[in-house]
């Protein structure tokens, strides 16, 4: 069976791959059940000098990457170099982890007591279309340094990169078996990697729906999970603030990868002070934005990933709708949707309830600091979000209140590959990137040995 994969900016056939079933799942996971012992018995300085290789590898093709991502995701092409470019930056990264996964000793009665960081075994990530391989790589990069094998589902909209990924660590020196590439439907594939008994361990990036599937399938064989789930991201501006830096930032902060995005801080939440001069400074930065063909390297959004979401996006913009300001959007072939900012819209709106992922915003005016933290925080979700006030004191209490994993203040920043990131409540369990991932991708092993008596 195959597959076509689409080019969301043309709805044309950008290439037509075979599909992958159960069977090509379990032959993928026997492999790396094969390829694990001697995987995780390469010296640590190996294995560094391997991530390293593979590091280079991608950062020699970065361009055509880049633009097969663009391609394939829709997204633009200065994001997508920024994207690989992270892909390059986390393997780098963890390239370091290899050498530094340290045990304690711990003071015991009658012996000496040790504790091992071991690597789980065969590792199954699903991952999803958003950021195809920058995402795989938050996973794959610390499951590899950790001393894991690693069977990787992508998205059936955008397998592309992974696919090419694997090609290129194989060419690094990757041994055969450590890393593979298995793309086919989630329902079908995605489920027999969650069931595999020799799958240890599921790392997921997707909708909160399937992670409840995920957390419930892994259930059966006590599989470790993280999963980094939805969100709908508070970005609180009080009146205090630079209010001209905060509206002119906010637009990118939701419509960035035309708002196909889990950390959008699609819920702005505005002081009623400074709504009516927020909202002036946000309709002119709404309204310059660059919509348009990915591979032009001016656009600053392109287009949704398929009809679907498409149609899924445009149920949260009935005529009805309280449009404050829309930007534009290309007609003709393409999957097209122009920037949205609907407002003022109550925080328990559907619009303002559901993770929409499409360029669409709400505004939602407050009064006061209590009120902000109880908006910010009336939501299933707690991913990701942002302050902006000029008072220090006030910045940190609010970041200290708000239940969400990743915060930024005066900054809509959130994600780095040296720093954890993950979510609070439904937005996921664990944490990926910086040091916290490599827990998520080792087990703690405690050895007690006896001395005895001199
Ligand atoms: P999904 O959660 O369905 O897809 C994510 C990944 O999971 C894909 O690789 C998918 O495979 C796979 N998958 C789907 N079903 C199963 C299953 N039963 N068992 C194992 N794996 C499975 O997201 P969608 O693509 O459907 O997007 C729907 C919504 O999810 C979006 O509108 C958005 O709200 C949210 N979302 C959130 C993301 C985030 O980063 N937090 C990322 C993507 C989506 P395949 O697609 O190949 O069938």
């Amino acid at each position: 069976m195959s597959h076509q994969v689409i080019e969301p900016a043309t709805e044309q056939v950008l290439e037509e791959i075979p599909r992958a079933g159960e069977e090509e799942v379990d032959a993928a996971v026997a492999r790396a059940k094969a390829a694990f012992p001697a995987w995780r018995a390469v010296a640590p300085g190996d294995r560094a000098a391997l991530l390293r290789r593979i590091a280079d590898a991608v950062e020699a093709r970065l361009e055509d990457l880049s633009v097969l991502e663009a391609r394939n995701a829709g997204k633009p092409i200065r994001d997508a170099r920024g994207e690989i470019g992270m892909v390059v930056e986390t393997f780098r990264y963890y390239a370091g982890a290899p050498e530094r996964l340290l045990g304690q000793t711990i003071p015991v009665a009658g012996g000496v007591d040790f504790t091992f960081r071991e690597p789980l075994g065969v590792v199954g990530l699903i991952v999803p279309w958003n950021f195809p391989l920058t995402i795989a790589s938050w996973k794959m990069a610390p499951a590899l340094a950790a001393g894991n094998t690693v069977v990787l589902k992508p998205a059936e909209l955008t397998p592309l990169t992974a696919i090419e990924f694997e090609k290129v660590a194989l060419e690094a020196g990757l041994p055969e078996g450590v890393l593979q590439v298995v793309s086919g439907p989630g329902s079908v594939a995605g489920k027999r990697l969650v069931e595999h008994p020799d799958v240890a361990k599921i790392a997921f990036t997707g909708s909160t729906e399937v992670g409840r599937g995920i957390m419930a399938g892994a259930a059966n064989t006590i599989k470790r999970v993280t999963l980094e789930l939805g969100g709908k991201s508070a970005n609180v501006v009080f009146a205090d603030a630079d209010l001209e830096a905060a509206a002119a930032a906010a637009p990118i902060a939701t419509f960035a990868n035309a708002g196909q995005d889990c950390c959008a801080r699609s819920r702005i939440l505005v002081e009623k002070s400074a709504f009516d001069r927020f909202m002036e400074t946000l309709e002119e930065t709404v309204e310059a934005m660059r919509v348009g063909d990915p591979l032009d390297e001016e656009t600053e959004m392109g287009p949704l990933i398929s009809a679907d979401q498409r149609s899924s996006v445009a149920s949260y913009v009935p005529d009805d709708a309280p449009v404050a300001i829309r930007g534009s959007a290309p007609s003709g072939p393409g999957y097209w949707f122009p920037p949205t900012v609907l407002a003022p819209v109550s925080n328990s709106d559907r619009a303002a309830a559901e993770e929409i992922f499409g360029p669409v915003a709400v505004v939602i005016p407050f009064s006061g600091e209590d009120e902000a933290v109880r908006l910010a925080n009336e939501t299933i979700y707690g991913l990701s979000g942002s302050i902006w006030t000029r008072n220090g004191a006030r910045a940190l209490r609010v970041a200290r209140a708000i239940e969400t994993g990743v915060l930024s203040i005066n900054s809509n920043s959130s994600v780095r590959v040296t720093t954890p990131f993950g979510g609070m409540k439904q937005s996921g369990v664990g944490r990926e990137l910086g040091p916290d991932a490599l827990d998520h991708y080792t087990e703690v092993k405690n050895v007690f040995y006896a001395t005895g008596d001199a």
